[in-house]
């Protein structure tokens, strides 16, 4: 059986990702197919084609996706990436075979401590410190209670709630908003949990909202989600942390209710157009943090587990972890 793996990885990441999945993967035939071509064999050699049952993909090009829909006997489609929008969104997708995404023990990590590090920085005005330093400036600024700075989830996935649950261990009262409603970090013997959906609307979420972080997955319904009557929804000297994805925010909306003086701060690390173009305002604006789209990474060794996992459940006609599901785009 061969395992076929198309698109584009970070170069310094090739060798570690091979490694990992051939450890995990003992016994396979492997075709490694880094960039956005098509690999040839695949279109010429008819047994080569049959053999492939598993493909791995990383943002396939249209034409990579085309090729992986013409092979007869592929069974599975796995992301080696958790957001998976670029994928559903190809009107060539072949929707007929399953298609799961990566969740990572260590990509959950990387994303609460990204969270923790920009709450912290909001709440406690260490951004504010940075800038005191470039003018060599020695001075106190406020110190609120955490319990006064109410942070809430936007999305209470895989992520959201890893976030909820350590942001809410620094003190903060956190709320996590999904489709299944607003729900709360309570503590239970010791551990943070989501409670029982709460009776409060959306605006009125907002409304009590100091620190909002968007970790809501891309689709038709959540795009451009964060716009300016969202942001009038937030209390005046709120701060957004986006750690999701750029196309959730109107970046006009934004900015004008950063200049405006309603929102204190955004630290953004997903952007529309990646990398970053250098003329956007964001670079240059005192109060918007960029980060170059790293707040977590998926990591060759447990991504590799967790493939390994799917492959072999497939191949058992078992239920796959992280099944896409198509109607609702995630
Ligand atoms: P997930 O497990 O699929 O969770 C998504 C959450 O959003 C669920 O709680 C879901 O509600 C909620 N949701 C979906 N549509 C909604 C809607 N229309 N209204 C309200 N809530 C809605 O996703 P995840 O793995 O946590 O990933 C979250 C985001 O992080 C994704 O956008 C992903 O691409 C991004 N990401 C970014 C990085 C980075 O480095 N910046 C790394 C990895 C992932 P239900 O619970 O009701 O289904």
């Amino acid at each position: 059986m061969t395992i076929y793996l198309c698109g584009t990885l970070p170069q310094h990441d090739v060798a570690l990702w091979q490694d990992a999945l051939q450890s995990a993967l003992p016994g396979n035939d492997w075709v490694f197919n880094i960039g956005d071509q098509p690999w040839p064999a695949l279109d010429t050699d008819t047994a080569l084609r049959e053999r492939v049952d598993i493909a791995l993909v990383a943002n396939p090009s249209p034409s990579q996706v085309a090729q992986l829909a013409a092979l007869p006997n592929l069974k599975l489609i796995q992301s080696l990436w958790a957001g998976v929008e670029k994928l559903t969104s190809q009107p060539d997708w072949p929707r007929h075979i399953p298609l799961a995404r990566m969740v990572d023990p260590r990509m959950t990590q990387a994303m609460a401590q990204t969270a923790v590090w920009a709450v912290l920085s909001l709440h406690r005005d260490f951004f504010g410190y940075q800038n005191q330093q470039a003018q060599r400036q020695w001075l106190e600024r406020q110190q609120p209670l955490a319990s006064q700075c109410p942070v809430t989830v936007m999305g209470a996935g895989e992520l959201g709630v890893a976030v909820a649950r350590h942001v809410a261990a620094l003190g903060y009262p956190v709320r996590a908003w999904s489709r299944a409603g607003v729900r709360e970090v309570v503590w239970a013997q010791g551990v943070a949990q989501l409670g029982e959906p709460m009776p409060i609307e959306r605006a009125a979420l907002l409304a009590s909202t100091r620190i909002a972080i968007n970790l809501l997955p891309l689709t038709p319904q959540t795009r451009g989600f964060y716009n300016a009557r969202v942001f009038a929804e937030l209390p005046q000297g709120a701060s957004l942390i986006n750690l999701a994805r750029g196309a959730h925010v109107v970046d006009a909306d934004l900015l004008a209710a950063l200049d405006g003086g309603h929102l204190h701060r955004a630290v953004l690390d997903v952007f529309h157009t990646e990398p970053l173009p250098a003329d956007h305002a964001y670079w240059t604006h005192p109060r918007v943090t960029v980060l170059p789209h790293i707040a977590a990474k998926t990591h060759p060794q447990t991504g590799a587990e967790l493939v390994a996992s799917n492959v072999a459940a497939c191949r058992a006609g078992q239920p796959l972890l992280h099944q896409v599901e198509w109607e609702r785009g995630y």
